[in-house]
């Protein structure tokens, strides 16, 4: 549902280049502007995989059902456990599927797994245990009450949550779903998701690259992050840098989306256009956020759809969409809060640190001498060196004027984990 408070609440266009924002207070501005999807449909758990459950599932049944083998081999109802084993009549045979009748104190069933064990049973023997005489089974070794018996509810109990809103439903939640008679579940809108890139030297890969050209490769970047995500995709292609082409650009997609992502443009040159284009469609902040790579992001709404204006360095634009934008999505399409998974790690470099601005380094995990690894650092951490980002394996995010010596503990979170 969408709150009140977020639907109404306008949102101001702040002094543009007025200082850097806190990290810390540019997500949170950001996360208080992220709606929670509202429209939600009931999906057969075939075509539910990935999608964001917008209700708890709750179980009206016990899982097992009822009390049943969890071996091939024999039901018996023990009289004395003090004393040894003995032989056992068999009265039955019961296979999965059936059900059989209840067995005395001496008796026997022929069971195989999950055939529901007959009432009197306080024993399950594997077969593997047992030796066969005529209509006698005689028992090795010793037995202990209860053993080798799945017992009713014991997975599941009746009236239990089983799944709860807000995950992203993954095979393992479709699987326990089914186990408790779920057909359908409901699940929000897949959020529709529109990008476009500004600039005028763009050129698809594949293509010629002409003078003072460059490949456009946050766009292979975006949508495999956002394929990641779990969203649809419409993309706008690339904008010329002109006021126009961008009004209509943004224009068009805001129509067809519920949030729109740009990437470059948003800087302070004269050839940036998007906050301009954006303000005159609707309403934006920009932040600039002390955060090494990354600095300019935007925020605005044009009509109905969130707009989030990524920066065009394709290092700030990658790693800001996994700090900043992947936590606003996440709320926006109904997942429930996740806190990245931050590791104390040993720093195998030096770093001078940065006075003003959290940086997020490019690092990977090393072998070291001892049994924990050692985070080596990407040489040129520049915002535009796309290697470095393959090279590395997670980032170390250091709060602003962290000197790091090599053996120092420092913060790293896998990149892994951030496109989860
Ligand atoms: P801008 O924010 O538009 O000034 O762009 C900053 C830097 O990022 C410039 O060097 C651009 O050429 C580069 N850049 C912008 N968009 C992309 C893109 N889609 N792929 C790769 N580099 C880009
Ligand atoms: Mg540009």
């Amino acid at each position: 549902m969408v709150s009140k408070s977020d639907a109404s609440e306008p949102i101001r266009t702040s002094e543009i280049g007025s200082g850097l924002l806190a990290f810390d207070a540019a997500l949170a501005k950001l996360l208080s502007r992220a709606r929670r999807p509202v429209k939600v449909s009931q999906v057969p758990l075939l075509q539910a995989q990935d999608r964001v459950l917008a209700a708890p599932v709750i179980s009206s049944m016990n899982v097992p059902a009822f009390d049943n083998s969890a071996m091939d081999g024999y039901a018996l109802n023990v009289a004395d456990f003090a004393k040894p084993p003995e032989s056992f009549v068999v009265i039955q045979r019961i296979a999965a599927g059936q059900s059989g009748q209840a067995i005395e104190p001496g008796e026997a069933a022929r069971i195989f797994t999950g055939a529901p064990v007959p009432d009197g049973t306080n024993v399950v023997v594997p077969q593997e245990q047992t030796q066969v005489q005529g209509n006698r089974v005689l028992v090795n070794g010793q037995l202990r009450a209860g053993q080798h018996i799945r017992r009713a509810g014991e997975d599941v109990a009746a009236d239990d949550v089983v799944l709860h809103a807000g995950i992203r439903l993954e095979p393992q939640h479709l699987a326990l779903a089914a186990s408790v008679g779920v057909a359908q579940v409901p699940v929000y809108a897949r959020l529709r998701i529109g990008v476009l890139f500004t600039g005028d030297e763009l050129v698809e890969p594949g293509q010629a690259l002409g003078a003072g050209k460059i490949y456009n490769s946050n766009r292979y970047a975006l949508h495999s992050l956002l394929a990641r995500v779990g969203c649809d995709v419409l993309d706008f292609g690339v904008v010329t840098d002109s006021l126009m082409a961008t009004t209509e650009a943004l224009h068009k997609s805001a129509r067809a989306c519920d949030v729109i992502i740009t990437c470059g443009g948003v800087s302070v040159g004269e050839e940036d256009w998007v906050k301009q284009a954006v303000t005159n469609l609707g309403s934006i902040d920009v932040w600039r956020i002390a955060m090494k790579p990354g600095k300019p992001l935007a925020f605005g709404r044009i009509g109905n759809a969130d707009f989030i204006g990524l920066p065009g360095n394709p290092v700030s634009a990658f790693v800001t969409f996994l700090v900043a934008v992947m936590p606003f999505l996440r709320q926006r399409m109904g997942l429930v809060a996740r806190m990245p998974r931050y590791q104390l790690a040993v720093a195998g470099f030096d770093w001078a640190g940065d006075a003003k601005r959290r940086e997020f380094l490019r690092v990977r995990q090393e072998p070291g001498e001892s049994a924990q690894a050692v985070l080596a650092l990407w040489p040129n951490q520049g915002s535009a060196v796309v290697s470095g980002l393959v090279w590395a394996d997670g980032l170390v995010d250091l709060e602003p004027g962290t000197r790091v010596k090599a053996g120092d503990l420092v913060r790293y979170v896998s990149l892994s984990d951030l496109m989860r």
